[in-house]
Order: structure tokens, then C-alpha cells, then sequence
């Protein structure tokens, strides 16, 4: 049975019933902020409650908002390896290296998690028909899902992602439409596009389910470590849903007495290109205006929500770090040829990061790091 209560918004705590069908899911007394899924009745759940024989995300169905399993729409997302990673962690100097490789999931990116939980609600409250924007794999998930579910599905994408990302839409069955400029400009087509509220806009963080499914990223960190964590997290951050994500998970964790009352320092690593959580966490006014990067997924310039991301950030003493477009292929190279895994531009933002917060002493050798590797390589071949 999934306990969840109600949607609570991040802000001001007003609650929303989760019958509703919000096509704009954000709270309409604060400034429409994030609406976020509460479960009050967690207490007493046991680790015995997750589903040991589902080798998928959906192992933790009681935490999760779907109410009828009749209505999960999956292609067998998540439970994704947790890797030790020795050769890059001497290389850096570090004892233990872990990575949590997302790439395996469905359309090879967690986006999976995120759209396998909010196309599973969509059918739940009886909608037929999906829209977003993406910078790239949202949308390829999104309209994989929604194919599995027997849904219209409209992809709105910038026209320089690679190929690959633009083509599986098609052969998903969506309609791809194509702009020019990032994924903010893609936000203000969906906008015009459904001025008339006929679809169900899934943007990240508008949406309060996608956040349920990377929350379960979370989960899996702590039972594939013993119930335990790590002592440090790095995290490609665009729209901050995977940060939140981790983070509500601990919270969640730690409140039904599953984990230890601490929290991993969660570090939000972007790229210069585009820095707005970096800007956002050390103040920095009158910063450069977004560009374009390798690592699409963290060209977002404006994320909707910033100040849950600057929650996290604080409440984890955490940080958030920037580093240089010339930087991301050379550490893909490195991850490949050390470890045999080809790894997103996205995830490869870590191992720079990694190196910057060793050398300003913000991190330290001995402690247990884990960088969460968010999608595969090989739908960028042509980038490289
Ligand atoms: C979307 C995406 C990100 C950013 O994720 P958020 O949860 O929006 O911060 C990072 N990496 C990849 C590969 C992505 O597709
Ligand atoms: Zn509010």
C-alpha cells in the first residue's frame, strides 16, 4: 500500500489533496512554488516492506505515490549498480571512490526514474496526453513511457542536442518540435503551446512526481551500502530534481529510523556555461548570460526551484562548485580508460569538481566519496 497523504508546498506548507490533476502542479498562495509529496503515515514501515524480488525502482512501492499497481508504467528503471571505482580513486588520490552509474537505466539516463513514477501517475488520474521541455533525456523518457502507456507524447528540445536524443522521440512515437536557445526558450513554446491546458506539462519540478522516482535513487545508495552513506555526494545539477531527490530520501530514512541522523555533504557541480545554483549559492549578481554546454542536462538557466536546491545545499553543508567547458571531455577519457565506463558529459563534470574541492581541502582523501554518474556517453558520440 503507498502511504502517501497529500502534495504539501515547499514554501508556505499549504496541502493540496493528491486526487487532483494539476497541469501546473506549483502552489497558487506562494509565488507558485514546488509541490512535494507527503507520506505521514511512513511510521512503522520496515525495511521488510521493500519488495526484495522487484529488481527495479519500484521495490520501494510503499514510499512511492502510485495508489493501484495496476497502474506503474515500467521498463525496468533503477536498482543500478553502485560501483567501486579503485583506478580513478588512486589516480585522484582518493581511498574509497564510488559511483552510482545511472546509465544503465532505460533511455540510458535516470531521467527514467523521474518519468517512469509521473507518466505512472498520469495514468492513474486518467491523462492521455504529456508535454515538455528538455534539454535531451527527459524528453527521450518521457516519451518512452508514455509509448509503454499508450500516451500522446510532445517533445520540445533545443535544435543543437545531438542526434541520438532528437531521433529515439521519433521512434518513440512522439512529436519533436525544435528551438533555438536552451531549455528556457523550450519552457516558453510548452507555455505557448498549451495556453489551453490540453496536455499534462511534466517540467521538472512543476510536476510533483519525477521527484518521487529520483528520490529512489536515495534509497538504493543507503541498502546497496549496508544502511549506511557516504560522507560526501557530487551531483550534476540542472533543474536540482536528483539533488531534492537524495536528499528527501535521507530525510525520509532518517525520520522511519532506517539510517544514522546524518547527512552526506551534497555538492551541486555545474559548468561555467551555466552556473545559476553556484550564482544562486555564493550571491554572485550580475553574472554572464547562460550558454550552451556539452553537458546539456545542466544548461538550465533559470531552475524553478532554486531556493529548494539552496535548502539542500545549506541543510547538507554542502556546496556547489563551476567548472571550465574544456575540462568535461578529457574527463570522460579519463573514466573511460580507467574504468571501462563511458560516461554522460554530465557525469564526467564530477571528476573535476572532485579534483577542485580536494585541492581547497573541502573534501578529504580518507573520506567516502560517490559521484552520481546521471546518464550514458553514447547518445553524444557526435560531441566528442
Ligand atoms: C537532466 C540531467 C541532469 C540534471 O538533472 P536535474 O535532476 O535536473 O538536476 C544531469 N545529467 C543528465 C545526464 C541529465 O539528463
Ligand atoms: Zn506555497
Amino acid at each position: 500500500m503507498s502511504r502517501i497523504s497529500f502534495l504539501q508546498c515547499s514554501v508556505c506548507d499549504k496541502t493540496y489533496p493528491i486526487e487532483k490533476i494539476n497541469t501546473y502542479a506549483t502552489c497558487d498562495r506562494c509565488e507558485k512554488s514546488p509541490l512535494i509529496c507527503e507520506y505521514t503515515l511512513l511510521s512503522g514501515l520496515a525495511k521488510c516492506n521493500i519488495d526484495q524480488n522487484e529488481r527495479s525502482m519500484w521495490r520501494y512501492f510503499e514510499m512511492l505515490p502510485v495508489l493501484d499497481k495496476k497502474n506503474i508504467v515500467s521498463l525496468g528503471e533503477g536498482w543500478t549498480p553502485l560501483l567501486s571505482l579503485p583506478r580513478l580513486g588512486s589516480w585522484m588520490g582518493v581511498h574509497k571512490l564510488l559511483l552510482k552509474d545511472e546509465s544503465l537505466n532505460p533511455t540510458g539516463s535516470f531521467k527514467a526514474r523521474g518519468l517512469s513514477m509521473a507518466i505512472s501517475k498520469a495514468k492513474e488520474l486518467g491523462i492521455t496526453e504529456c508535454i515538455t521541455p528538455t534539454a535531451g533525456n527527459a524528453g527521450g523518457a518521457m516519451a518512452a513511457y508514455c509509448a509503454s502507456a499508450g500516451m500522446r507524447a510532445t517533445v520540445v528540445m533545443p535544435r543543437h542536442t545531438p542526434q541520438a536524443f532528437k531521433t529515439e522521440c521519433q521512434y518513440f512515437g512522439a512529436t519533436l518540435i525544435e528551438v533555438e536557445g536552451l531549455i528556457s526558450d523550450c519552457a516558453k513554446k510548452v507555455a505557448e503551446l498549451n495556453v489551453e491546458g490540453r496536455f499534462f506539462d511534466v517540467s521538472t519540478m512543476r510536476e510533483p512526481y519525477r521527484l518521487e522516482g529520483k528520490k529512489t535513487m536515495g534509497y538504493e545508495i543507503a541498502e546497496q551500502l549496508g544502511w549506511r552513506l557516504p560522507d560526501v555526494i557530487l551531483y550534476p545539477t540542472g533543474g536540482g530534481t536528483g539533488l531534492i531527490g537524495l536528499w528527501k530520501a535521507f530525510s525520509e530514512m532518517i525520520e522511519l529510523g532506517w539510517i544514522e541522523n546524518k547527512m552526506p555533504r551534497l555538492v551541486a557541480v555545474q559548468t561555467e556555461n551555466c552556473r545559476p545554483v553556484v550564482n544562486n549559492f555564493f550571491d554572485v549578481d550580475n553574472a554572464p548570460e547562460a550558454k550552451a554546454s556539452i553537458a546539456n542536462g545542466l544548461s538550465v538557466p533559470f531552475p524553478f526551484a532554486r531556493k529548494l536546491i539552496q535548502r539542500v545545499l545549506n541543510e547538507t553543508n554542502g556546496t556547489a562548485i563551476a567548472i571550465e567547458e574544456d575540462e568535461i571531455i578529457p574527463a570522460v577519457k579519463e573514466i573511460a580508460s580507467k574504468e571501462g565506463l563511458f560516461v554522460s558529459p554530465e557525469g564526467a563534470t564530477l571528476v573535476p569538481a572532485l579534483k577542485k574541492l580536494l585541492a581547497s581541502d573541502q573534501v578529504h582523501p580518507e573520506e567516502e566519496i560517490l559521484l552520481l554518474n546521471t546518464g550514458t556517453g553514447y547518445k553524444y558520440i557526435e560531441s566528442f
